[in-house]
């Protein structure tokens, strides 16, 4: 790349080759250093569009609600379903990381729930749920 034919003949090539590319393409020329100086416009169809799906657990945000969070769903879905249908009791279908977390953490918060809601609250681990998921059954 000493050669400035050489160079021109490298550039010539570069833009004949980047006609193609749907993207457009600035060649800025060559640096000292022998580096062939472009830029390229980003385009809506990254590679990460093309080669990905969106993840399911999280649905594409890259973070979880987290256990605490999911049990306060809970709460507050149950309190809100024992006003509005008749049912003796209720039936949680949890992921093992909440389930853990109400064996653990939320014991006395579900007892004091069953007592304000007059109904028991019982849980059940589904290993196939993702951490967010959950589904409150009356029963
Ligand atoms: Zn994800």
């Amino acid at each position: 790349m000493s050669n400035d034919e050489h160079k021109r003949q490298v550039l010539r090539a570069l833009e004949k080759y980047l006609l193609k590319d749907p993207s457009r393409t600035n060649i800025s020329g060559v640096s000292e250093l022998g580096l062939v100086e472009m830029t390229r416009k980003r385009t809506q169809e990254s590679l990460e569009h093309i080669l990905c799906e969106t993840c399911c657990t999280c649905n594409g945000r890259g973070s979880l609600k987290t256990a605490e969070t999911v049990c306060y769903e809970i709460f507050r879905d149950i309190i809100r379903e024992s006003r509005q249908f008749e049912s003796t009791r209720f039936m949680v279908l949890v992921s093992p990381e909440v389930g853990d977390r109400i064996i653990d953490e939320e014991s006395t918060t579900v007892a004091e729930l069953e007592e304000f809601i007059g109904k028991s609250i019982k849980f059940q681990v589904e290993t196939s749920y993702t951490q967010e998921q959950f589904d409150v059954v009356l029963m």
